[in-house]
């Protein structure tokens, strides 16, 4: 065993390589060393727990060790990049159960500080249950509208008295049965606050969700007096509680208005006389796109599913190199299923960082674009966010690829993206549907481009 100043001067070390970490994710260029730094920090305080321990319990956090890093290495290497966000949802729903779980023992052992431990058994339980009905959304095992009846915010608001009623008791009489008690009321409360919410609102819960399991995690490291789980609980949970904000101002929605505001199941569904979609084939594009003066390139959700992002960047270069094109790409905040998606895949592909612009600096820009070549994307471009009250994406700021001369919208129908609505710009007159998979559309239109 070590002594503890040599404890907590290893999970110094850890907590300074995971925020420097955290410094090296927030921008493409240094985020795989943000990456290793991670690891490094973790494998750091993952040892220095294990030195603090007696020996007799090595055996079994070996086995609990390396179950868990078989699981979490399948996992990663299996699950897909689309798939991310569902992933965190159940990474979430175990760090929330597992401060519940620690905060149950230390009730059990007899010397819990009570308020510590009520935090976790609360905030990681309705993390966890949360988190698994986050999950079955994204899956879709859930339906956007499932759980959803009249009444439902009172009934919450009833809900929520009782677990804070839950809570008190449990403060004031703490036993292992009212721990139990309050942590089936936070598991039943989390389900039920979570339930209704659906649609676009999901990638902010899913930040929500991953704060509410970081403090958790801050709280049991108070109780148990480990500075590690103090660090990266807080850590967790301020990352998430900023994350869960910024996505906010990119939708344009408060934090209460997703929690407890019922967005309409409107989809925007347009009057048949407006379903007149004017189709092309990539030789169009591939014409138009080769005598444009400036094309921006608008990459969605439907881009990552095809892997299209590299046969992507290779028209971008034939235009800008052979045809004298200025090319850019417009990338929108919640483009994709989780933040940052589309810049990852487009670094990953080698497409030049100052070609990438955010939503805010390239939106005047459309208006002198001869063409736009929208790719897998809808919800993102969809006008009606500006001017239907009712839609579930009303208030989002949405790229107006509508304003350049030509849109290009490459996907397999007029089928509705995540939102579920309807998008009027398939109808418009200066757009053009090039069906298909959008990298099985992209590299026809290369091979046009390398013939001319
Ligand atoms: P959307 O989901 O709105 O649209 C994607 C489109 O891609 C679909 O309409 C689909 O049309 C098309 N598509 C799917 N597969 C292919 C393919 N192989 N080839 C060509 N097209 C394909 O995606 P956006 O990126 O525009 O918007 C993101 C949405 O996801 C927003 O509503 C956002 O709120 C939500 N969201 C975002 C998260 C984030 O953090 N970024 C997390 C979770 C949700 P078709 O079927 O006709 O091909």
């Amino acid at each position: 065993m070590i002594e503890n100043e040599w404890l907590f001067l290893i999970y110094l070390l850890a907590g300074c390589l995971f925020i420097l970490s955290i410094r090296g994710l927030s921008s493409p260029q240094t985020a795989s060393r943000g990456n290793w730094l991670g690891m490094a920090g973790m494998l750091l305080a993952v040892d220095g727990t294990l030195l603090a321990l007696p020996a007799q319990n090595h055996l079994l956090i070996f086995a609990a060790l390396l179950s868990g890093g078989v699981v979490g290495l399948i996992g990663g290497l299996k699950v897909k990049i689309t798939a991310l966000p569902q992933m965190i949802a159940i990474l979430n729903g175990l760090g929330g159960l597992s401060s519940a779980l620690i905060g149950l023992a230390e009730i059990l052992d007899g010397n819990a500080n009570v308020y510590e431990v009520s935090v976790a058994l609360f905030v990681g339980g309705a993390a966890c249950s949360g988190s698994l009905v986050a999950f079955g959304k994204l899956q879709s095992i859930l339906g956007a509208k499932f759980g959803r009846f009249p009444l439902q915010n009172f009934f919450n608001i009833l809900i929520s008295i009782g677990l804070l009623c839950t809570w008190i008791f449990f403060i004031t009489h703490p036993s292992f049965f009212n721990a139990t008690i309050l942590l089936c009321a936070a598991l039943a409360w989390g389900v039920l606050i979570i339930l209704p919410i659906g649609g676009a609102d999901m990638p902010i819960i899913i930040a929500v969700l991953n704060a509410c399991s970081g403090w958790a995690a801050a709280g049991i490291g108070f109780s148990l007096a480990n500075v590690a789980l103090i660090m990266t609980g807080a850590l967790v949970g301020a990352g998430g509680t900023i994350l869960a904000f910024v996505m906010t101002k990119a939708m344009n929605r408060s934090l209460w208005a997703v929690m407890f505001t019922r967005l309409s199941d409107k989809t925007g569904a347009l009057d048949s006389g407006e379903h007149e979609a004017k189709s092309g084939s990539p030789i169009d594009a591939a014409f138009i796109l080769q005598n444009a003066h400036k094309v921006i390139i608008v990459p969605g959700y439907g881009m990552a599913v095809a892997q299209a992002q590299h046969i992507l960047q290779t028209m971008a270069s034939i235009l800008s190199k052979k045809y004298n094109v200025e090319v850019k790409f417009a990338i929108h905040p919640v483009a994709g299923r989780m933040p940052g998606h589309m810049n990852v895949l487009l670094a990953e592909a080698n497409v030049p960082y100052e070609d990438v612009y955010a939503l805010e600096n390239i939106n005047r820009e459309f208006a002198s674009a001869d063409a736009a070549y929208v790719i897998g994307a809808n919800d993102i471009t969809n006008p009606i966010a500006r001017t239907d009250p009712a839609s579930p994406l009303y208030g989002m700021p949405v790229l107006d690829v509508g304003k350049a001369k030509t849109v290009f919208f490459v996907k397999r129908s007029l089928n509705s993206g995540y939102a579920g609505v309807e998008n009027p710009l398939f109808y418009a007159p200066n757009t053009v549907m090039l069906y298909g998979d959008a990298k099985k559309v992209t590299e026809e239109i290369v091979e046009v481009l390398e013939r001319s």
